[in-house]
């Protein structure tokens, strides 16, 4: 409905084409171009969403204000919440978005990785979500560093510790990919996987044939993948 193409019976048409179950999840933030921005579009959103079989998500954005803002009521009935992190909080409580091309001069990949970390750590303390939406989406100007250089094992550890310890779920995007080395230390460590398309457009959605089989070369059971309905939420 925000960024996506698709309409709501369009996207679960075209999913259940696919033999996956539907779920959608557009992005909720104040602080991102085509998405659900105010307390009222939310209710009108779940409000659509309740009219369809899907299940219904949302994603939220950690640095921005709005999942702090809702009310239960409305929290109550998304069927399971998703985090990211678009943006992280500096020490000095500016931010860093994502995909800005310009970072400060002085944020070199290392000093960047710590702070993500960092605010990865309080994301996980205080964001009442189900899962964290693609774990390794990083800026763009670092994008091209292998991730496994981006994340060293300590900060991997660092990671998935606080995720096992909030209970919160690895999504494997089929969009932003995760090195299969964070995968399997979030797995061996309790967290909880689950599969995201990230998909926008109909030959995206309901794809998650590179998580699936990111997940199987794991040794993860298609039975333990989290499942809102099977799992429940937080
Ligand atoms: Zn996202």
């Amino acid at each position: 409905m925000s960024d996506g193409s698709l309409s709501v019976g369009k996207l679960i048409q075209t999913v259940r084409a696919r033999g996956v179950r539907p779920s959608i999840a557009d992005h909720c933030s104040a602080d991102v171009a085509f998405a659900i921005k105010t307390v009222d579009e939310v209710r009108a959103y779940l409000e659509e969403l309740e009219g369809h079989d899907v299940a219904r998500g949302g994603e939220f954005c950690w640095h921005d204000s709005l999942w702090r803002e809702l009310p239960d009521e409305l929290v109550s009935r998304f069927t399971h919440r998703l985090g990211s992190l678009h943006a992280v909080f500096l020490p000095d409580g500016t931010t860093v978005h994502v995909f800005s091309k310009r970072l400060p001069a002085d944020l070199t990949p290392d000093a960047y990785m710590d702070i993500h970390v960092d605010n990865l750590e309080r994301f996980a303390r205080e964001m009442t979500v189900d899962v964290l939406a693609h774990p390794t989406l990083l800026p763009l100007p670092f994008r091209s560093i292998p991730l496994e250089d981006m994340w060293t094992e300590e900060r991997e550890d660092r990671a998935v510790k606080a995720l096992a310890s909030a209970g919160i779920a690895f999504e494997i995007s089929a969009r932003y990919r995760p090195h299969e080395r964070l995968v399997r230390r979030a797995h061996e460590a309790g967290v909880r996987i689950s599969l995201g398309s990230d998909g926008h457009t109909s030959e995206q959605v309901g794809d998650v044939e590179f998580p699936l089989a990111l997940a199987r070369s794991i040794g993860i059971r298609d039975e333990d993948l989290y499942d809102p309905f099977v799992h429940g939420r937080r």
